[in-house]
Parts: structure tokens; sequence; C-alpha cells
């Protein structure tokens, strides 16, 4: 590319390698770190884990070195800004240092010309006239190289994470106008994107966006009916994926032991990892999948490894991701369910991965009990319908059977993606089906009619069991509804068809279901009733036909 015929070029490897010990290059650094090293402003919008900081912490060894150049890295979290200065320090010998205190020692430091890299939270900036005395005794030395403003988006309203303090870095370019400003982020769609570059006040900046594509992941969702979860992925492990490395999802800890130990007696060699575990044996349970020891890790928390050849959700997250253009979660880091995200840890080794997700309705059921029962002071009732409206999208994204999985993932982030592109790499475009849309307004009049006649006659109606009913069933357990009106009533029909319209409903909460726990038993059943929209639905149906897209076998 022609960021390797600049002059920087030869500087700019030897301290990748010497000090950084890395061999080459990712996608966009090279062109990122010259574009810095020219004095250019540069926008960089790359996936987590897609390398942003060596993007700044590279240019800032490199014109540090000859005249004790500074660079201040704006970050939103103090954690995060230790991490990176101990690594600095320790794994990469670079004297950088954590604005964190108002002392003198700070300002001796950065005045002295000897630490190339300091991070600072904007707060810090914003607010205190001390932090502004010491960048203008720095400024007057012309010691400031650099402003690197990580997290970019927080700038934006637009977004879930704005924060006030990035507001006020907009005065940076005045106050400095000859310091370039590279800003960085994973999560910005294109208005985010202009809405940044205006706030900064980016002087034609050089922009690498990179595709969120992921060519090699595989995408297949499955629906969860019948048989035991923990069955199902045993069955698909060793049909394809036996003794290589892999990643379950679980919602719930329980659910991470449980899947565990039940792969295991299936002998998988699975093991566990959640938050709740002691240090020691969340270490062990990491340690143990990372030298290969088992293959299998069910788990609800992060871990790196290259050759990660299966991603599995076991339940349904709960958004597609936390970025993208419907911006729609708060980012939790306590609770990181956001497919995209999950699924990008398959195959970072650039080879073959597949990303397998299971569902069903009483995962949308438990979600939406979880947002309505967070008590949370962040969760005020507009995040709690944004929350919703993401795990509603999650659900269309599994029930569709007609979009391109990738096209659908991808559009999320603003991205376009034509389906013709996808050759079969998800379970839509490999499994072609034709369509039809069904009026099923009768279908769905039968079904309220059945709902409201079992309230009216303190009869039980199962989910299980509903289909059964509309199409009249003489089986022992259903033939005591025969007294319900709408019993019978849709004889004719497909059962695919009226298990669609049921689902269907229960997703537009026309229907809820209750969870009654049977005595002295694991056994929960799942029991129809009216839901939140049920009446007005029912008033609707009269107004206008009910329409289904549909796949008849
Ligand atoms: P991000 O901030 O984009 O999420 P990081 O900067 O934390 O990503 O980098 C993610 C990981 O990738 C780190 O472990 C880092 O050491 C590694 N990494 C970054 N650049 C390279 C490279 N050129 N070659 C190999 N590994 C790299």
């Amino acid at each position: 590319s022609a960021a390797k015929n600049s002059p920087f070029y030869p500087q700019l490897l030897q301290t990748l390698k010497n000090v950084f010990k890395l061999p080459s290059f990712r996608t966009n650094q090279l062109e990122a770190v010259v574009a810095n090293m020219e004095g250019r402003d540069v926008f960089v919008l790359m996936p987590t884990g897609g390398g942003k900081s060596l993007c700044y912490q590279l240019p800032a060894v490199c014109v540090s070195e000859s005249r004790g150049h500074l660079t201040i890295v704006v970050t939103p979290l103090i954690a995060l800004m230790d991490d990176q200065v101990k690594q600095l320090r320790n794994r990469f010998k670079v004297n950088a240092i954590a604005w964190n205190a108002e002392s003198s020692v700070t300002e001796r430091l950065l005045s002295s010309g000897d630490v190339p890299i300091v991070y600072v939270t904007p707060e810090k900036l914003k607010d205190s006239g001390f932090a502004r005395d010491i960048m203008q005794a720095v400024d007057r030395k012309g010691l400031i190289a650099r402003f690197v403003i990580d997290e970019a988006h927080c700038i934006s309203t637009w977004g879930q994470d704005f924060r006030e303090a990035y507001a006020a870095l907009g005065e940076l370019r005045q106050r400095y106008p000859n310091v370039p400003i590279m800003a960085l982020t994973a999560t910005a769609n294109q208005t985010t994107i202009r809405d940044i570059i205006s706030q900064l006040k980016l002087k034609n900046p050089v922009q690498l966006v990179q595709s969120f594509n992921r060519p090699n992941l595989h995408y297949i969702v499955h629906e969860k009916k019948g048989s035991k979860i923990s069955d199902t992925i045993a069955e698909a492990i060793q049909a394809r994926f036996r003794g290589q490395s892999g990643v379950i999802y679980c919602r719930a800890k329980m659910t991470c032991e449980n899947l565990s130990k039940a792969l295991s007696q299936k002998g998988i060699r699975a093991t566990y990892y959640h938050a709740g575990l002691s240090p020691d044996d969340r270490q062990q349970a990491a340690s143990e999948w990372l030298e290969g020891r088992v293959s299998v890790i069910a788990f609800g928390m992060g871990i790196d490894k290259a050759d990660v050849r299966f991603v599995i959700h076991a339940d349904m997250p709960k958004n597609l991701s936390g970025y993208g253009n419907s911006t729609i979660t708060r980012i939790d880091s306590d609770n990181p369910t956001r497919y995209y995200q999950e699924t990008g840890r398959a195959g970072r080794d650039g080879l073959p991965a597949e990303c397998i997700l299971y569902y069903n309705y009483q995962d949308l059921r438990s979600l939406r009990t979880m947002i309505d029962n967070d008590d949370n002071a962040a969760s005020t009732p507009e995040s709690k319908a944004r929350q919703k409206l993401a795990v509603a999208e999650m659900y269309s994204y599994c029930r569709n059977c007609s979009k391109c999985r990738r096209a659908e993932i991808l559009a999320h982030f603003d991205e376009k993606f034509d389906k013709k592109n996808c050759n079969k790499t998800c379970d839509v475009c490999s499994n072609p089906v034709s369509l039809v849309k069904t009026d099923a307004t009768d279908i769905a009049r039968s079904v309220l009619k059945l709902v409201t006649s079992a309230g009216n006659n303190r009869a039980n109606l199962a989910q299980g069991q509903i289909v059964e009913v509309l199409k009249g069933s003489m089986s022992a357990p259903i033939k005591k509804f025969s007294g319900l009106d709408g019993y019978g009533e849709a004889k004719a029909e497909d059962k695919d068809l009226l298990d669609l319209v049921v689902k269907d409903l229960l997703f537009k909460e026309v229907l809820d279901t209750v969870s009654v726990q049977h005595n002295n038993s694991a056994f929960h059943t799942q029991y129809i009733q009216p839901g939140p929209k049920y009446q007005i639905f029912q008033k609707e149906l009269d107004k206008k036909p009910f329409i289904v897209t549909w796949r008849p076998k």
C-alpha cells in the first residue's frame, strides 16, 4: 500500500518490532499510524479487538523519541487507563503515565519531555483549572505533539454513551490549532461518524473505517424445541467439532454449570466460567481452556483465543450488537450479551468457524421480564423501552427465514452487504425457501376465542397444547378442552401455520405465558393467557386482515 512508501515506514516498522514486539500491522493500523505521523487528523473505526491502541501508541513513541514530544490520550474509564499504562510500562518499557492526581509531580513529569504518553479522563481536562495550567505550560514548551480521543463516540448525543465532558473536547482544536487529533471508536454508524468529525473539528481527516464483516464466520440459527438443549448441543459438537475449541454462551450461571456437566457426561471435555466463580476457579477454568486441556467452555464472559472453531449460544442474547444504527443498549460490561461481539470470538485466526444460535419464545419472554424487573437506577422507562426494542429485533433476526443473516448483522452497522456475496455462509442463504403470504385473520380470531373461553372456564391451556386444541385433536390430554369455544375451529389448517400464528401473537404481546412450577419438581409448564395487547389486537382484527409470511413444508 501507499503507506509503505512513506518516509516514516522504516522507523515505524522498527518500533513495531522492537518496542511492541509485533511482526506486522493489522488492517488499517499502518495507514492510521502513517497519517498521524504526517500530522494529519485521523478517524479510526475498528471492531473491538482490532488493535486500536497501537494506532496511537506507536506514533506516540516515535514522535517522542527525537524531541520529547507528548501524546495526550483522552479515555473515559480509569480502570482501562490504568491497565494500558501498566502494560506500556511493564511489557513495552514505555514511560506512560495516568494523569490521576493533581500533583506537582505530574506537572514536572509532563513538562520534562521524558513522558511520551499521558492518559487522562475528559472530566479532568474539562473541570480542572490546574489541568489547564499544566497543559498551557507544556504547550509553551512546544511539547504537545498529538491528541488522541479514544471511545470518540461518547462525544455524540446520538448514542447511548454520550458523556458531558466529551462535548468540551471540541475546544481542543481552537486552543491548540496545530496539534493533530486522532479519534477512535468501535461503535459508530455514519451519522455518529459525521458527528464526531464535526464536533472535534477534525480537518479533512483520513478516515479509516473497517468493515464489520467477518467472512470466515458461518451464521446458523435454530429454534429450540422438543429435546433438551444439552442433547442438541452435544450432538452438534460430536458431529462437527469433535476435539475442537469452542465457546458456549448461556444466560444464567446455572445453565453454564449444568450444560458443562451434561456435556462432560457425554464425553466432551467441557468446563464452565462465569462471574460467580472465585478468581482462582475462574483462572483455572480459563487456563484449562486456553491450553487446550478442555475443548469447550460454557460461560458468560470474555476470554480471547485464536483457534475458536465454534461459538454456540444456548440462549438468545439480548441484542444483536450494543453498537450500530439502533445504538440501543447501554454498554454494560457486567453483562455483555451482544450477539455480534460474542460471535466475534470465533475464528480470530482467520480460518472458518461456525456461530450457532439456539432460541425460542421463552428466551424472549424471560428477557422481557428481566428488563421489566430491572430496578437499577440507570434503567429509565426510555432505556427499558429501547432494550425491549433491541430484544424484539434480536428475536425477529432469529425468526426470519428469508433474509441473509450476514446482511442483517451488517445492516446493524449501517453496512450494505449484497447477499450474493454470502456464498452460503449463513443458514438462510444455504437453504433458500419460498415464502407464502397467508391471511390468518380467521385463525387469529379462533385463537383469541379459545384463550378467552379458557379464561372464562378456568381451563389451563399450555403453550404446547394450543395448536392441538385448535386442530380439535381427540387425544386424551386434549379432549378435555372440547367444551371450549374455538376447539377444533382450525381443523383444516396446517399445524406449522397455527404454530406460527400463536408465536407471532406471543411476540406481539397479544398473548402471554405464565410459568407454573409443578409440585415437588423442577418441571415447569407455560400456560397461555391474554397479553397486554390482547384487546387492542382484537379490535384491530375487525379493521384490517392479519397477514403472516411463512414457509409451508
Ligand atoms: P481494541 O482497542 O481495538 O479493542 P487492542 O488495542 O486492545 O484492541 O488490541 C487487541 C489485541 O490485539 C491486543 O492483545 C493487541 O496486543 C493485539 N494486537 C494489536 N495490534 C496487533 C498486531 N499488529 N499484530 C498482532 N497483535 C496485535
